[in-house]
């Protein structure tokens, strides 16, 4: 059966390889072996390398012979470590990676050779009609072109028969739309860049030339036996369990997540962690999560463009490496109802030329005041965009994690932690503050920094969490490319700091001092976004009413969240700041509904599918045996009340959810021709009527007998390994 295969298999034996002395190699060893980083290549000269290093601090484009130089140097390494192809690799809007394989192989006068030139590495064109284009083309072009980005590194895939190089791109139309997760991700930060700058040379730090956005996101994610995974068709397509009853014991207990990691699942974790070092992704913590079953990594973090891409990689070789041990990845952001779903932690903050991370307090008091402001910045930017920030983080899977009483509501709001409230509180109200004395908020030096590092000033439950020296995104889904809330989130940041730089322009202009100025803009930008701040139990109920006491919105579903994109007042911020052009949120808008309406027609196919397939087909059987149990035992004369009754529950449920899913084929058929309307329709009405049927399928799976009842139930997928 299933479940003894699932229970006999043994954890699967993996080693790292060995060094010359025969001792395991240390991951300082081979830690980043599969990746190419141009300024460590011996076969690029160093005044080439200081060229193109000076061209990308910059921002310009590289030489066409540098470029060369590159090409030459990076094939002849891929073809060294074996690899035969290489491929632009992307991540389009429909989530995941895209890749399109060319040989390097190539003739030369009638000669093979290896090869792959410059202007190879930095445009390919796949043929984009293949992904989705929401309108923004007509028809007849689907050309797009794929744009080498020198900002992360290139590295190997390897599958079971070879190795292709796959080089970084962003991915944009014959007409330069982007159609891609990376192009606007990298126009934010280059957007942000300047921005920031200039507020912290008007706050005072002058030797700050540039900024950057740094980015480390916690992965979660499910384990299930390959077994069970392929006997439920409703994991297979649509990636979440459609119904399941639940077992005895959920979470109740929640010790499993300072529980031992299970032995089977500690291997996949050495192996994933082995290969992502490889691959250069400095993958750091590993532990059990609160839900049976569940777990996490979380990597060192880096600069956000490369954390976007390694996060793409994570998950991709997270799938890979689990199937090695006879288990599948669960990425969804709910896979079984009733049990906490996954998130992805996008941990979030921004460094400057110098290090200084600029959510740090500094020990010196004066550098309270630039870090109270970029604070305040952040929350402004958090409360005024808070509507296009809920449309980052919205998508089908997500609608069943947010607000369901285990993970931060989709109402966006700001955790500051009592400290940092306190402060605030006090600079907003005390009106006879004298920002002149250097002992401003009277914590003395390091005391500050001594209080946000306090991990027990902590809440779990907001979406937008400061953790000590930066915020932690924890409302994006387990499943999502994090580059598009990041995008959206320093777009936001961008814009309130450009309007923050021409306050303190003014107000320094007027002959205030540094000090003033920053003081007078922490309580213009508090006052007006103190009330995003939230620092009480996200997941109750009590906050719903007072977030609406306060006009705070909430989007509760994705179709709601996406119109954010059709209302030009909501997102002219994202179009101001050189982010999107209001055609391509159109683009994305119609390929993000498109891709809504998708996935949820896919599951309800699925389940009633699933239940014409399984769930009636082990009723009557059980049924069956019912009837003939209840003849039998007339003829003798013995009274058959709980059999009756049995069957009369059983048949009871079976035309009940026969008929429901007969009315849900018939409102799948009807005109849809109204995307939104349609997808709002599916948001609210149609996803009631599933959650009434899988709660009469969970029903049957509660009468049914273990011996009639063919799929894999919560008890096998969250416990058997
Ligand atoms: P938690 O207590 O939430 O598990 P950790 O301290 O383990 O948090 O860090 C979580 C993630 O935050 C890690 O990926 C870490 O590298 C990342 N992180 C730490 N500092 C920064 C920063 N300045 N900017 C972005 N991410 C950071
Ligand atoms: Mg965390």
């Amino acid at each position: 059966s299933l479940r003894n295969r699932a229970t006999s298999r043994n954890p699967r034996h993996f080693n790292v390889p060995l060094d010359n002395l025969g001792l395991p190699k240390k991951v300082s060893d081979y830690y980043g072996e599969l990746t190419f980083d141009f300024k460590t290549s011996e076969d690029i000269s160093d005044a080439t390398k200081k060229e193109i290093i000076k061209a990308l601090d910059e921002g310009r484009g590289i030489k066409k012979d540098h470029a060369e130089a590159i090409a030459k140097a990076v094939t002849d390494w891929a073809v060294r470590n074996g690899a035969t192809h290489f491929c632009h690799w992307f991540q389009p809007l429909t989530g995941g990676t895209a890749e399109k394989h060319d040989a390097f192989f190539s003739l030369k006068d009638g000669k093979p050779i290896e090869r792959l030139s410059a202007s190879q590495l930095m445009q390919g064109e796949p043929d984009a009609s293949s992904f989705p284009n929401g309108g923004s083309r007509s028809t007849f072009e689907a050309r797009g072109y794929t744009t080498w980005d020198l900002t992360s590194p290139m590295f190997l895939i390897e599958t079971t028969n070879g190795r292709t190089l796959c080089i970084p791109t962003a991915f944009v139309s014959y007409f330069g739309e982007s159609l891609d997760i990376k192009t606007p991700l990298l126009k934010s930060i280059s957007k942000l860049s300047p921005a920031a700058t200039k507020f912290l040379q008007l706050a005072g730090h002058k030797e700050t030339t540039s900024v950057h956005v740094t980015c480390g996101a916690e992965q979660e994610y499910f384990l299930v036996d390959k077994a069970f995974y392929y006997a439920r068709p409703d994991l297979v397509m649509t990636g979440r369990t459609l119904f399941g009853a639940l077992t005895t014991r959920n979470q109740q207990l929640e010790d499993h997540y300072f529980g031992l990691i299970p032995d089977r699942v500690l291997a996949f974790m050495q192996e994933l962690d082995y290969e992502l070092h490889r691959l250069g992704i400095p993958s750091k913590t590993r532990h059990n999560e609160v839900a049976p079953g569940q777990f996490e990594m979380a990597p060192i973090f880096s600069e956000a463009n490369v954390a976007s891409d390694n996060n793409q990689m994570i998950m991709t070789t997270m799938r890979r490496i689990a199937e090695k041990h006879d288990m599948m990845v669960l990425l969804h952001e709910k896979p079984f109802a009733g049990i906490n779903g996954s998130g992805k932690h996008v941990n979030w903050s921004m460094s400057d030329d110098t290090g200084l991370n600029l959510l740090e307090p500094g020990s010196e008091p004066q550098s309270n005041l630039r870090f109270l402001a970029t604070v305040a910045v952040i929350v402004e930017a958090l409360h005024r965009y808070s509507k296009p920030l809920r449309m980052a983080i919205s998508g089908a899977g997500n609608d069943h994690r947010l607000g369901a009483n285990e993970a931060p509501p989709s109402i966006i709001s700001a955790y500051l932690g009592d400290t940092l409230d306190k402060i605030f509180h006090t600079i907003m109200e005390d009106k006879s503050f004298t920002p002149r004395s250097n002992n401003v908020i009277d914590l003395g030096t390091n005391q500050l920094a001594h209080l946000l590092q306090d991990n027990t000033d902590r809440n779990r439950t907001s979406p937008f969490a400061f953790t000590g020296n930066k915020f932690e995104f924890r409302a994006v889904g387990s499943s999502h490319a994090i580059g598009f809330p990041m995008t959206i989130l320093n777009a936001a940041v961008t814009d309130i700091f450009n309007e923050a730089n021409a306050y303190l322009e003014a107000e320094q202009a007027k002959g205030q001092t540094v000090d003033q100025s920053l003081m007078s803009l922490i309580k213009k930008l508090m006052g007006n976004s103190m009330k995003a701040v939230f620092n009480g139990d996200g997941y109750s109920k009590e906050w719903v009413q007072e977030a609406a006491r306060r006009g705070l919105p909430n989007l509760r579903t994705t179709p709601e969240a996406l119109k954010t994109m059709t209302n030009a007042e909501d997102y002219s911020f994202l179009v101001r700041n050189g982010i999107f052009k209001a055609e391509e949120v159109t683009t994305r808008y119609n390929i993000l509904l498109e891709r809504y309406i998708k996935i949820r027609e896919i599951e309800f196919e699925t389940m009633i599918d699933m239940i014409h397939q399984y769930v009636i087909p082990s009723g009557l059987e059980y049924k069956s045996v019912l009837a003939n149990l209840i003849k039998g035992q007339k003829e003798i004369g013995v009274a058959s009340n709980f059999e009756m009754d049995a069957y009369k529950k059983v048949s009871t449920k079976i035309d009940e959810i026969h008929s429901l899913s007969t009315n849900l084929q018939k409102e799948l058929s009807g005109d849809h021709s109204d995307h939104q309307k349609y997808a709002e329709k599916i948001g609210s009405e149609l996803m009631t009527m599933v959650t009434t049927m899988a709660g009469i399928c969970n029903e049957l799976e509660e009468l049914i007998p273990n011996q009639f009842y063919t799929l894999p139930k919560y008890y096998d997928m969250l416990f058997l390994r």
